[in-house]
């Protein structure tokens, strides 16, 4: 169904009917004005143009209002996180409650990690896919090494067959018997930022829960790409970024997901802070802690205003295209891009992401036989944003809201160009 053709590129744009979202975004350009072929989206959502009036207002009503602000702002900053929460409830497939922003990722992980990984004698383990952002394996070493566990006998590491990328549930489930009554957590980083494989989460944490653990998710590469639904899912918790996919700007906070049988346990140990205190009297401070129900009584500290300000920018953009909207393209423009890659005919060339859409999302990532970090050099130079992977890995991946049909045609010839030139 697809043709190689720019014309058939352009009648995509043409019938796609959320081509106008492009022109919300500042796309960079080169030197002499000329947008750049934007293909990082998965390290670096790019910026909503409204983002700067969301921040104004609240540097304005700071100006104008001083403390007055946390009640009187246009949008009050006590409550402020409750105005991101049911859009990006909506965006990861949760239930309201089970979703609050709050911290970055990796900070987000560690506090499920105190709740939700509880090692006692016998069952103690964590298992992590093994390419694993190196993040989150710093993190879990971390909270092995906290218990007294050694990472060497605790953390165990979901392989996928030799000589391939892709993991396969049954190796997890080998794994599980394997280590019968030993697994505490499985936390897996899905969509794996390296790969692009999506993992089928339902089924993970079905498995994981027969053999008693608890299940958790990094969505870093999930978020905004693919449609997660945390709640049907059943994990017991998830973390994610709001700067990939999300738009939301370097270094912005994080969301966080706890399933909502969680909602009010009072035997789940946790670190607390005001901010996961009842609302109505946090003020009084002279109680002792009450916990919020649901996420919201994971937070610690009253959050930084203009991060939230910018995911506030963002999330009205991905309620306005539409989710479903935004997978759709997703589907088709990964796959034309995929299409194009095939049709090179080159057999140096080989896509390391599942086939499936279901088991991916925007990302797909190249596998360009002997070649090397010059020619990613040569993609930057011809105008072209994209990953490196060492040894021979280019990540790309064209974000729906903001990436035409017409530019993965050109990054393609781009990329021709790039190999004729080196190789
Ligand atoms: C991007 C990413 C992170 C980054 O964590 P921060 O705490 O936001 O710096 C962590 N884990 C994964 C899987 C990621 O893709």
């Amino acid at each position: 169904m697809y043709k190689n053709t720019l014309d058939y590129a352009k009648e995509c744009d043409q019938n796609d009917p959320i081509a106008s979202f492009r022109s919300q975004f500042h796309i960079p350009t080169d030197q002499t004005g000329k947008p750049l072929i934007y293909l990082c989206g998965n390290s670096l959502g790019l910026q909503p143009k409204t983002t700067e009036s969301y921040l104004k207002q609240e540097l304005d009503d700071w100006a104008s209002l001083g403390v007055e602000g946390h009640t009187e702002a246009r949008k009050p900053w006590l409550p402020y996180h409750e105005f991101l929460t049911d859009q990006m409830a909506t965006i990861v497939g949760a239930k309201p409650e089970e979703v609050v922003i709050m911290n970055t990722l990796t900070v987000n992980l560690h506090l499920m990690m105190v709740s939700f990984y509880r090692p006692t004698e016998k069952r103690f383990k964590i298992i992590i896919e093994s390419d694993a952002f190196p993040s989150d394996k710093y993190a879990v070493e971390s909270q092995l090494d906290m218990h007294g566990i050694d990472p060497k006998e605790g953390l165990l590491l979901w392989h996928p067959p030799a000589g391939e990328a892709i993991c396969r549930l049954e190796d997890l489930q080998t794994l599980l018997e394997a280590n019968k009554d030993e697994v505490a957590l499985i936390m897996i980083g899905s969509t794996n930022y390296y790969s692009g494989q999506a993992f089928p989460l339902k089924e993970i944490t079905a498995l994981g829960h027969q053999h008693g653990c608890m299940v958790g998710f990094d969505l870093a590469h999930g978020a905004g790409n693919i449609q997660p639904n945390l709640h049907e899912s059943g994990a017991d918790f998830a973390v994610w970024c709001s700067y990939k996919y999300l738009n939301s700007g370097p270094g912005s906070l994080g969301g966080c997901f706890v399933h909502e049988r969680h909602r009010h346990n009072p035997e789940l140990k946790r670190f607390a802070g005001w901010w996961g205190h009842n609302k109505a009297s946090r003020f009084n401070m002279r109680q002792e802690f009450d916990v919020l129900a649901g996420a919201e009584g994971w937070q610690l500290s009253n959050p930084p205003i203009l991060s939230m300000a910018a995911i506030r920018a963002s999330l009205q953009v991905f309620t306005d295209a539409g989710f479903d909207n935004i997978r759709a393209k997703s589907v088709k423009l990964t796959g034309y891009l995929e299409f194009l890659l095939n049709d090179m005919g080159n057999p140096n060339i080989g896509i390391i992401t599942p086939s499936d859409p279901q088991q991916r999302g925007s990302q797909l990532s190249i596998q360009v036989k002997n070649a090397d970090r010059r020619l990613h050099d040569a993609l930057t130079e011809q105008g072209v944003i994209s990953d490196w992977r060492e040894p021979d890995v280019i990540r790309v991946a064209p974000a729906a809201l903001y990436t035409r049909f017409e530019d993965v045609y050109e990054f393609i010839n781009r990329l021709k160009n790039a190999l004729d030139t080196l190789y």
